[in-house]
């Protein structure tokens, strides 16, 4: 792939900060490539609300294509980076072909982070695409499925209880929307089990929930979840994840819904790099944007790291927003010869939602909770929401879950079979405990690890059947 005349710079990321970057340069004698290995820019602030069911993917996600169409001097390229060689000035490819640069604004954002345990996501997805909102959404409702047409209670107590671990804003939000789905929205559509009695739990390591906020703010947003009836499990760190269950310290839980909202790492594309990372993998950058040693390179968003006033700049949308006008900016300066200026985040205040209608808002000195927040929180999304029609739409979903209390997503898609199948507690090479069984009702209890799970299971059967009773579809021997 080869740059025309016009110096090239090329994005990596179409996400907050480089379409942000890359709009703020169409008047920019310059030609810009923008690189994403999606084809959409991801409202993320939003994607709670995919995988709780209220709104649709193409709702938050707008094609990158479509947003630049009108900027004569922007192309897209549909592909993911997997390293840089700042030498030779090109963005390698994971398909082997190579973009060139003269200028590079690298913005490929952050993923989840499982503190060492990478064997964690399968049992606990987090939420970071539309695939993961659409995989969330999938097992919260199996699980209801699965527990409507199972006989056991330890099992179905099992499948009706959801874990959030982690209670940033993102886990927060996820928690109350679950609660309310299970109190408001699906309280009249199941036959045998009232999916009122469905636990959420929302687990924190440290001390309060939304730690970024004051704790005034924090109070107020325990408050209106216990109000609405998640329980809360502060103090307690996760030691232990898999496909039945949790353990915190010497508690277990058993549900067979876990969703991650723990922790985050800088996209890998830093490590390729060769230059100093912070302990969450982003970049360290100079206070003009700039990668050390290489002022054609800027590094903004979530993948940067840089500290203002003594702290982290957060990662959040709007400093990605504001980074990516700044790095255009700069690039505009050097490139006319003059000073590049130091980039300096404005902080606008902080918004986390409670459920269908409540939120905290941090707004400079005003501090603000309940209804108000939430009104502030959905004039806010609105604004920023890409696209007229994606505006419109989620006014209208948002006023049917508030007026109705429906949710009109709710929808499973993918192989129904194998998600009740994984929920009720068979996987490959096990059995279908017959209901009833004692052995069924141990299956609640939590494991660590699929090997463990299946040798433990197989013995439950085995003594189970010492006892008289009968397995149906035993495959093999365990492990
Ligand atoms: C669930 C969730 C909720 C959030 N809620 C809020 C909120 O309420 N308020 C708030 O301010 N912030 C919120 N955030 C944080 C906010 O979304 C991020 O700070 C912001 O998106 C960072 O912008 P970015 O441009 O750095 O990265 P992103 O917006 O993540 O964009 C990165 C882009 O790079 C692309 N990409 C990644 N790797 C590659 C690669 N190797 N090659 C090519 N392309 C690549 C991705 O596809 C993506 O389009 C939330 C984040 C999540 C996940």
């Amino acid at each position: 792939m080869t740059a025309g005349t016009r110096p090239r710079v090329v994005i990596v990321g179409g996400g907050f900060g480089g379409l942000w970057a890359a709009q703020a340069l169409r008047k920019a004698p310059v030609q810009v490539t923008l690189l994403d290995r999606q084809n959409h820019h991801l409202f993320q602030p939003l994607l709670y609300q995919v995988a709780t069911a209220a709104l649709n993917p193409s709702d938050i996600a707008q094609p990158i294509r479509r947003v630049l169409r009108k900027q004569a001097n922007a192309e897209v390229l549909l592909g993911e980076a997997v390293s840089v060689d700042l030498d030779g000035k090109r963005v390698r490819l994971r398909d082997g072909k190579s973009v060139a640069y003269d200028r590079l604004i690298l913005a490929a954002g952050a993923t989840h982070s499982y503190f060492g345990h990478p064997e964690w996501e399968a049992s606990a997805p987090g939420l970071k695409t539309i695939n993961d909102a659409l995989e969330i959404r999938r097992r919260m409702l199996v699980a209801f499925e699965a527990a409507e047409r199972e006989e056991d209670p330890a099992l179905r107590a099992a499948l009706l209880t959801f874990a959030v671990i982690g209670a940033g804003p993102t886990g927060v939000e996820m928690a109350g929307a679950l609660v309310e789905i299970s109190r408001q929205v699906l309280q009249r559509d199941f036959r045998h089990i009232d999916p009122a009695a469905a636990r959420v739990l929302l687990i924190e390591a440290g001390p309060r929930i939304l730690a970024a906020y004051t704790p005034e703010s924090s109070a107020s947003a325990q408050r209106q979840l216990e109000r609405l009836g998640c329980e809360l499990r502060l103090g307690k760190a996760v030691t232990a994840v898999g496909p039945n269950g949790i353990s915190l310290g010497d508690e277990t839980i058993g549900t067979r819904t876990v969703i991650w909202a723990a922790g985050v790492q800088a996209s890998p594309l830093a490590r390729s790099l060769g230059v100093p990372l912070d302990r969450a993998g982003r970049v360290h950058i100079q206070s003009d944007l700039s990668l050390p040693g290489h002022p054609e390179v800027q590094v903004i968003g979530d993948l940067a790291s840089l500290e203002q006033d003594g702290k982290p700049i957060p990662g959040v949308s709007p400093a990605a927003m504001q980074m990516g006008r700044h790095a255009a900016r700069n690039l505009e300066r050097a490139m006319a010869g003059q000073p590049v200026l130091p980039f300096r985040y404005v902080d606008k205040g902080t918004l986390a939602t409670i459920g269908r209608a409540r939120a905290v808002a941090e707004l400079g000195k005003i501090r603000i909770g309940g209804f108000l927040a939430w009104l502030v929180w959905l004039l806010v999304h609105i604004f920023f929401l890409i696209g007229f029609r994606n505006r419109f739409l989620v006014l209208f979903e948002w006023a049917w879950v508030y007026f109705r209390k429906e949710r009109g997503a709710r929808l499973i898609t993918g192989d129904v079979g194998k998600l009740l199948e994984r929920a009720s507690g068979v996987t490959e090479n096990q059995e279908v405990i017959a209901p009833g069984s004692p052995a069924r009702s141990e299956a609640a209890r939590p494991t660590l690890g699929d090997a463990s799970e299946r040798i433990w299971r197989a013995k439950a059967i085995q003594r189970w059947e010492n006892e008289g009773g009968h397995c149906f579809e035993a495959h093999g021997p365990p492990d």
